[in-house]
């Protein structure tokens, strides 16, 4: 059953929910204490990018070395040696790692750094299945220790900007923290003590707006076979009857061709699709369309194009109205391999 008590309330966090039914709030969080950081690709670098402006003291990893110079060369973050090293020094811990198989295996480390004795909380927000973060927060529960999941709609950009939405769950003293520190980058929303309900949420919002990228894909071809501009068709509609956020920036992807990495790519697309089949699956909940999204996502990817832009599905749909994208195929290769980023 997945958690009843969620609300959304536009730009704050619902604090009451927080603090009411333990009396005073407890904070695991000193705003002086060094916070770990794990993960530092296109998401993970612009969080660090906020906090270390914000004045937080940093401790992070990732797996490549580039991506460490970066972060640490752009702000006053500390590179640590391994996962296992923010684990014995940190007691509150971020993670924006690309899926549940490296959330998984940082848990891991990071409870052997911090041992028995020490108290710790893991912020995750990457997108990852409902059944993972529950199974972790049992498993950090029982170590004394708390898992809270906190994935995030945003891109990049709009984390920059500070206006991404955070959906927090999990244990109470944990989501308080998650929101704190979270608040640098955005709005947050409370989902409750059911770890696994926030990830729900975010593979919804994801199913929705990949079925619009393929909707808009399919209309954009119509437009294009019957000579109509579709980039004017676009403007038009993103401008009057479907004037919201997903239209605007993906319609305007999509009619233009431009799926440039450096948002959200392809494999991570295909892999949000597949979290959604399984949480579907696990429900008997059938989604029909989602047939279809795997489907587009598998044949770009067998197409060589799991690094571009999750939008470029659409050059999928415009081959099968037997639209020739060979040349914005080519050029969106270039754009990836001289990181050319959107
Ligand atoms: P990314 O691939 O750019 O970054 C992931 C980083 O994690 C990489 O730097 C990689 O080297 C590192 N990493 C992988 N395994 C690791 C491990 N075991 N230990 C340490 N580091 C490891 O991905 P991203 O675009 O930043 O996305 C991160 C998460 O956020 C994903 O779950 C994604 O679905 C979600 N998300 C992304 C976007 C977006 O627009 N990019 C938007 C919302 C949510």
């Amino acid at each position: 059953m997945l958690a009843s008590r969620s609300r959304l309330v536009a730009g704050s966090f619902v604090r009451r929910s927080i603090s009411s039914s333990r009396g005073a709030a407890v904070s695991l969080h000193d705003s002086t204490e060094t916070i770990g950081f794990i993960g530092l690709g296109h998401m993970g670098s612009k969080m660090c990018a906020n906090m270390s402006r914000d004045g937080k003291n940093l401790l992070v990893f990732d797996n490549s070395a580039d991506a460490v110079k970066k972060v640490v060369g752009e702000s006053n973050a500390v590179a640590a040696s391994s996962v296992k090293e923010i684990g014995e020094k940190c007691s509150v811990v971020f993670s924006m790692l690309p899926n549940d198989n490296a959330v998984n295996a940082v848990s891991e480390a990071l409870l052997t750094g911090a041992g028995e004795d020490k108290e710790m909380l893991h912020i995750s927000c990457s997108t990852i299945s409902p059944v993972t973060s529950r199974g972790l927060a049992a498993n950090y529960s029982s170590q004394n220790k708390q898992f809270i999941a906190s994935p995030v709609f945003a891109r990049p950009d709009g984390i920059s900007k500070r206006q991404a939405t955070w959906m927090i769950a999990g244990e109470e003293r944990g989501r308080k923290v998650a929101a704190e520190l979270l608040e640098s980058s955005g709005n947050c929303v409370d989902y409750g003590d059911d770890t696994g309900a926030s990830n729900v949420v975010k593979l919804c919002g994801n199913f929705l707006i990949a079925s619009t990228i393929e909707a808009v894909s399919e209309a954009m071809a119509l437009a294009e076979k019957h000579n109509v501009d579709r980039k004017d068709v676009m403007t038009m509609l993103s401008g009057s009857i479907f004037d919201c956020l997903i239209y605007k920036g993906y319609g305007q992807r999509v009619s233009e061709r431009d799926h440039r990495p450096g948002g959200f790519s392809l494999e991570l697309g295909l892999k949000d699709c597949t979290l959604v089949q399984a949480a579907a699956r696990e429900a008997d909940v059938p989604m029909p369309f989602l047939s279809v999204l795997l489907d587009r996502y598998t044949s770009a990817k067998a197409k060589g194009r799991a690094d571009f832009d999750w939008s470029a599905i659409g050059l999928s749909v415009a081959e099968d109205a037997g639209i020739d994208v060979s040349k914005d195929v080519e050029r969106t290769r270039k754009d990836v391999d001289e990181k050319n980023l959107y």
